[in-house]
């Protein structure tokens, strides 16, 4: 018998697959981790277990609870396919900029969908304090996938491990982009208990303050991205205390043209975060010479920015490279 017990039972536990042209682009092996196949379609349903489970388990969250969380999305889908599962009702909020078909989803799936200007986190109008300050008035639970570090502990648990695991232990590198940094450090966590020696990397886009702050120990953040999801200016609890290597930077024109690569030669169709972590893998392997088998996330898909990743009247203006064949 194989029977998975309802939703949850299907979160985790995806594929690691052998992607043939960025191994080729490399001259080593890269792995893609497939969490585009997770059922909430994103890494982040793995966050959102880990933090509601928790919750239960610490007694934070009631039968029939409500959960607030700021999210550029994912977590929001992950946290109410999960709540939907396990009885609670979810109040999301979310910066207005990020992708209409996210925001469809999450009306969709029955979330209090709650728009924000995109702000600063040091300005009180961020969606991160926005949802604080909605679970304070409401004494609804506050998921804190920022500084809630049930967030990597679940990586720890469960990305790590599988990753080490179905490459027979045979990775020596791993390289993720940060949102929460969850993903990253778990992962990193759990594979450097196994094996000390394997190198691990943050990829980060432009705008973001994770290069800077491994390569000077200060998050410096320059520039923009059209990524969603990553990106990051402070050292978050769950980036706290993570054992990285290096860091790789990596430009928005540099992911798509991965992004497109890995459809047309691959046939895979991935979102902007797995461009940006396919893009670095690639570069690390070539740093790392031809025996490095390099593993990282495809953390969802690509048709949930269909409107943007995927749309020449979006990317031209921004003389951003365009699908070769749309
Ligand atoms: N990619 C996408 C598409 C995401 O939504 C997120 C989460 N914000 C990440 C990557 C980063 O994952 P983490 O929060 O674990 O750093």
């Amino acid at each position: 018998m194989d029977i998975k017990s309802g939703l949850t039972g299907t979160i985790g536990n995806t594929p690691l697959i052998r992607l043939d042209w960025a191994s080729r682009q490399a001259g080593c092996t890269i792995l893609g981790k497939a969490e585009f196949l997770n059922p909430g379609g994103s890494v982040k349903d793995r966050a959102a277990l880990a933090l509601i489970t928790d919750a239960e388990r610490r007694g934070v969250l009631k039968p029939g609870g409500t959960i607030v969380e700021g999210t550029a999305g994912n977590t929001g889908i992950g946290l109410t396919h999960v709540g939907n599962a396990r009885g609670y009702k979810t109040i999301i909020v979310m910066p207005e900029t990020q992708s209409q078909e996210k925001k469809d989803t999450l009306r969709l799936l029955g979330a209090d969908l709650r728009l924000v200007p995109a702000v600063p986190f040091k300005d009180p109008g961020n969606y991160v304090h926005v949802s604080r300050r909605i679970a304070e008035e409401t004494g609804a639970f506050w998921a804190n996938q920022f500084d809630n570090t049930a967030n990597r502990q679940g990586h720890m648990e469960t990305t790590g491990p599988e990753i080490y695991d179905q490459s027979g232990g045979t990775v020596t590198a791993f390289t993720a982009a940060v949102g929460t940094g969850g993903t990253l450090a778990g992962v990193s966590m759990a594979l450097k208990a196994r094996n000390p020696a394997i190198r691990c990397v943050a990829a980060d886009p432009h705008g973001s303050g994770i290069y800077d702050w491994i390569k000077t120990g200060t998050p410096k953040a320059e520039g923009s991205s059209i990524t969603e999801g990553i990106g990051q200016g402070r050292v978050t609890a769950n980036l706290d205390g993570a054992p990285l290597d290096d860091a790789i930077r990596v430009s928005d024109a540099e992911a798509l043209e991965v992004l497109y690569a890995l459809l047309q030669q691959d046939g895979l169709l991935l979102g902007g975060s797995a461009g940006i972590n396919v893009a670095a893998a690639i570069r690390l392997g070539q740093q790392l010479g031809p025996d490095a088998v390099v593993a990282t996330i495809l953390c969802d898909g690509g048709a949930r920015y269909q409107s943007k990743l995927f749309n020449p009247d979006f990317l031209r203006p921004l003389n951003l490279p365009t699908p070769p064949w749309l």
